[in-house]
This record gives structure tokens, C-alpha cells and sequence, in this order.
């Protein structure tokens, strides 16, 4: 045999086994995503490749319901946006103000540490939203550089509203952040009209497409507060004035775009924005709505009060006496379900079950409720 043939033996054709992914992220792919994908890669300045960077910045604004010129999408999955908005307007010893109830704020807080601001962490336990008046309560007495907030925490299943929040960051002429990660894309996002100044998001949730890409957007604010900066972004790959050069006007090379993922990534907004914002939202909204129904006629809770419930992402209460790693391991191995468990403080207490675009569908909802049912008699 020859030798090449005996190496291909040991790495047999890749054959992934096709799962339902309802756990938080990444989400089932579109299959016009996977599809737009595999088209032959070009130039990252050919001139047809700068025309689908102009489309895709022009459908972030949609789905950010955003005019905000600085809307582009980051190379790097939805933590590498997260440090592109905090990189780009923190400064040490900035006054920064986290509010954390789950995982994400705590990274925040941590990104925010390492770019040395004087960082007050605010907390609520996991599972429950801020009041307006914690906020208020942060930011009195010293100056405030921004206020950060995540609307929609995969860690949890919390929605936060952000209106209140951006008006007292306003008032005291803070700029707010919010980690849009889990809720572009599946729950209202309207940047302009809440008054947020840093959002970004990620791919591989409600946008069913792959990891790898964070749509960010500065509000003109934001913008500003970059042009004051007084010392130099500390990070090269994503200083924004850099990275401008490319997705701005200029078109000049920075790093090599992901071509082919942001093909992926501009389907991927075509599909939502086809099936129109509202129906997307009421589509997440009724199958989320199904699936607690579901659960809770099988005498289980949920860990999220339902007015401040995310649909793309269910908390389930794990009941007393339940194997929690036995249950997702009989749903992966007999049925191919993904869920997720707990993180941090809800580690072993909870069930994440996501249905995030793609995934948010009636079957999915029927067979995860069956099969779950089917493992717990
Ligand atoms: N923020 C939230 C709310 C998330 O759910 C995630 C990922 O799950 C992130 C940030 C980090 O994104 P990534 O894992 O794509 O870096």
C-alpha cells in the first residue's frame, strides 16, 4: 500500500454527526448559509467582494436598527467584539460600571480590568434583571466613562431592558454597552432609538451562521469619545480607526477579511430580513412560548419570571434528584439534541435550551419535549 494511502487511513473522510443544536450557541445552520459558504473564495479588494462589504454593512444597520456609519462586522467571534468596543473607548483609570447577573458581565468586568479602568462591578444573583435604580446608584458621585450592560445573557436566559439604563448612563454623560450576543436577531435590538453606543454581537446564534464574526456598531457618541482618547488603542488588530480603512471608505488592506464567512454571514441576514424583523421576533417569541408550556405541563420551572424571559434561550430548572450530565447525554447520544447545561452559579442547577434562529422551529420544540419527557420517566 502505498504510504500516503496508509496515513489517509488513520484519518478517515470527516463525517460530523448531525445534531439538533438547542443549546446556547452555536444555533443549526441555515442551510443557504452553508451553501453561500462553499462559493469560490476572491480577493478581499476585489472590487465584487467591496461591493458585498457595502450590503452586509448596510443589513447590520437593519438588524441593529441603527443609522450609525460605524456598524461593520469584527473578525473573531462575539468575545472579540466585546473587546472591540471596550479596547477602543477605555483609557486607564477610566471609571467603567459593570452590571453583571451571569457569565458575560463577569467577562466585561474582566476585559475591563485588563485595560486597566477603575471597574465597579454591580451584581445580582443569576437569573434576575436589574432594576433602573442599581444603575443610578453606580454611576452618582464620580465620573462615569460607560455603563456596561448584557441584554441578553446566554448564561441565564435574561432579557435586560436597556431604555432606563441608557438614559441614566446619559444623564451622566456616560456611553452604554450592550452585549447583543444572544438577542440579534431573535428579540428586539433597536440601538437608535434605546440610545445605546457599543453593541456588539456574535454569529452563531440567532444568526445561524458558524462562529467567527461579531457585528459591532458606534454610536456617533462612541465615535467621539474615540477621537478624544488621550493614549493610543492598545490593541493593533482591532483599533477601529485602523480597521476603518478597510470597512471605511478607503478599502485599504488591514488584515485578510474571512471572505467566505462573511458570505455566510450576509445569507444569513438576508434570511432574517426576508422573513421581515417582526414575524422573526413573534416566530422566537411563540416557540419559546411553546416549548415552557411544554415543560411546565411536565411539573418542571423555569429559572426566568416569563416578563423578563428570553425565548431563544430557556432556563429550565434541573428537578431535585436528576442526573443532570445523564439527561443531556441520553438527549445527545438517542436523539442527536444538543442542550446546555449550567454555567457559573447555575452550574448542575439548570437546563439552557436555545432556540436561536434556525433552531427555533415547531419540531425542534416537539422532539425536545418528547425526548426529554421519554428520559425522565
Ligand atoms: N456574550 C454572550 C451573551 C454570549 O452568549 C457569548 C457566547 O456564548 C459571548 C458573549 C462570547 O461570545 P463567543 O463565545 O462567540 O466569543
Amino acid at each position: 500500500m502505498p504510504e500516503n494511502q496508509s496515513f489517509r487511513q488513520d484519518y478517515p473522510q470527516l463525517d460530523p454527526p448531525v445534531r439538533t443544536l438547542m443549546g446556547p450557541g452555536p444555533s443549526d445552520i441555515h442551510p443557504r448559509v452553508l451553501q453561500a459558504m462553499a462559493a469560490p473564495t476572491i480577493g478581499h479588494l476585489d472590487p465584487a467582494f467591496i461591493q458585498m462589504m457595502d450590503q452586509i454593512q448596510g443589513l447590520l444597520q437593519q438588524l441593529f436598527q441603527t443609522k450609525n456609519a460605524l456598524t461593520f462586522p469584527v473578525s473573531g467571534t462575539g468575545s472579540a467584539g466585546m473587546e472591540c468596543c471596550m479596547v477602543n473607548v477605555i483609557e486607564p483609570g477610566d471609571r467603567v460600571v459593570i452590571a453583571q447577573n451571569g457569565v458575560f458581565g463577569g467577562r466585561m468586568a474582566d476585559i475591563a480590568d485588563r485595560l486597566g479602568a477603575d471597574v465597579v462591578k454591580i451584581q445580582v444573583p443569576f437569573g434576575q434583571k436589574f432594576e433602573p435604580e442599581a444603575i443610578r446608584e453606580a454611576v452618582a458621585g464620580k465620573p462615569t466613562k460607560l455603563v456596561g450592560v448584557v441584554h441578553a445573557e446566554t448564561s441565564t436566559g435574561v432579557c435586560q431592558s436597556l431604555p432606563e439604563i441608557a438614559e441614566i448612563a446619559h444623564e451622566v454623560d456616560a456611553l452604554l454597552l450592550a452585549d447583543c450576543v444572544t438577542s440579534l436577531g431573535g428579540t428586539p435590538v433597536k440601538l437608535d432609538e434605546w440610545g445605546v453606543d457599543l453593541a456588539y454581537s456574535g454569529t452563531q446564534k440567532c444568526l445561524s451562521c458558524p462562529p467567527g464574526l461579531a457585528p459591532v456598531s458606534f454610536s456617533e457618541r462612541a465615535v467621539q469619545a474615540l477621537k478624544n482618547r488621550k493614549s493610543k488603542v492598545v490593541s493593533w488588530y482591532l483599533d477601529v480607526s485602523m480597521l476603518l480603512n478597510y470597512w471605511g471608505g478607503e478599502r485599504a488592506y488591514h488584515h485578510t477579511a474571512p471572505i467566505n464567512m462573511l458570505y455566510g454571514l450576509r445569507e444569513a441576514l438576508l434570511i432574517v430580513l426576508e422573513e421581515g424583523l417582526d414575524a422573526v421576533f413573534a416566530r422566537h417569541q411563540h416557540h419559546g412560548e411553546m416549548l415552557v408550556a411544554g415543560v411546565e405541563a411536565m411539573g418542571l420551572s423555569m429559572l426566568v419570571p416569563a416578563d423578563y424571559r428570553l425565548p431563544q434561550l430557556n432556563t429550565v430548572v434541573i428537578p431535585d434528584g436528576v442526573d443532570d450530565a445523564a439527561v443531556r447525554r441520553a438527549l445527545l447520544n438517542d436523539y442527536n439534541i444538543e442542550i446546555g447545561g449550567g454555567l457559573g452559579d447555575l452550574k448542575g442547577k439548570v437546563w439552557r435550551v436555545g432556540l436561536m434562529g434556525h433552531a427555533s422551529r415547531r419540531e425542534n420544540v416537539v422532539t425536545f419535549l418528547a425526548a426529554l419527557e421519554s428520559i425522565l420517566v
